[in-house]
């Protein structure tokens, strides 16, 4: 393990690898390294990951008829997981579970659904989620649902009604708040509301790479003054216009901006694996600590280095998590 790593609390804060998951031929067993796809258990071990959110994603442009069971099959998948590894992974729901992951213990894992598609907009079915251990409410896939419009829809309105009971609800259970995805009204609406801090788990820096689902400075600035973190995704199509040319240097431009912009206690990491195309050099969970080296060879102080990594994602999550 990087030495680093062996102090630092590693936080990945997102990965779709639970679709993986699902019966059919592209199902994995996540206890083994995989030759195809991004994360696994030994990936993750050999990364030195200690808290890794795993991605509830309800289906793509309304493929799925069913977005809830979507949704639910994989945290299905995540549970099984559990039961199988039970020694190598734990399932994150208090401020307590997190606080008490270790370098040498069991993986924590933070559920968390991307979208509100699962809700069915229902204020009941976010109260079942949250029982079921879901601690992470992405509001918005690119999509429109019930609560709000994704990137792709525009911009032209926020939150609806129900999206602002989700706000509350999500501050009162102890769910964080995610706006990747979310269009730039329904992200004001968010930082407006929210009495708790926001992150972003998966962007990038628009002012670096003009892409939609990259964060304004303004939106970065506004996350950070609410005490939230932007989790600088491994996505190469966030990074440049030829994504097969994107490096960890195209990364590093986007974390040094948002470190300059929202400053080194409110930026982390939030890799996209098996959810996306990587950029060249942290093709899958393994390589973590090259990204650690490369911030190191700049000449990062190590505390902003451990913030970078986890330390960061995990001050949010242990003020928002239930106690
Ligand atoms: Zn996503």
């Amino acid at each position: 393990m990087h030495p680093l790593h062996r102090r630092a609390f590693v936080f990945d804060a997102h990965c779709d690898t639970l679709a993986w998951t699902l019966p059919g031929p592209q199902q994995r067993d996540l206890r083994h390294w995989g030759q195809v796809g991004h994360l696994d258990l030994p990936r993750m071990e050999a990364g030195g990951i200690n808290g890794q959110i795993f991605a509830c994603f309800p289906g793509e442009n309304n493929l799925t008829a069913a977005p809830t069971a979507a949704a639910l099959r994989r945290l299905e998948g995540l549970y099984r997981l559990l039961e199988q590894a039970p020694d190598r992974l734990t399932l994150v729901r208090t401020a307590t579970d997190l606080a008490g992951l270790s370098p040498d213990g069991p993986i924590g894992a933070v559920l968390g659904l991307e979208g509100a598609e699962a809700l069915d907009g229902s204020l009941e079915l976010l109260y079942t989620f949250f029982r079921l251990g879901v601690r992470v409410l992405g509001l918005a896939w690119n999509g429109r649902n019930a609560a709000c419009d994704g990137v792709a829809v525009g911009d032209r309105y926020g939150l609806t009604p129900f999206g602002r009971d989700l706000v509350t609800a999500c501050n009162e259970l102890g769910i964080v708040l995610d706006v990747s995805h979310l269009n730039a009204a329904g992200i004001e609406d968010v930082l407006t509301l929210s009495a708790q801090p926001v992150i972003a788990s998966h962007s990038l820096a628009r002012a670096v790479f003009d892409h939609r689902r990259n964060l304004s400075d303004a939106q970065l600035r506004g996350i950070a003054a609410a005490g939230g973190v932007i989790g600088a995704t491994f996505v190469a199509e966030f990074m440049a216009a030829a994504p097969d040319e994107a490096t960890l240097d195209h990364l590093l431009a986007h974390i040094e901006h948002m470190l300059a912009v929202a400053g080194p206690a409110h930026v982390g990491l939030g890799s996209d694996y098996d959810g996306a195309t990587i950029c060249r050099g942290l093709e899958s969970g393994e390589k973590y600590p090259v990204l650690t080296d490369a911030m190191l060879a700049r000449g990062y102080p190590e505390d902003v280095i451990c913030g970078i990594l986890g330390e960061n994602f995990r001050r949010v999550f242990v003020r928002v998590l239930p106690p």
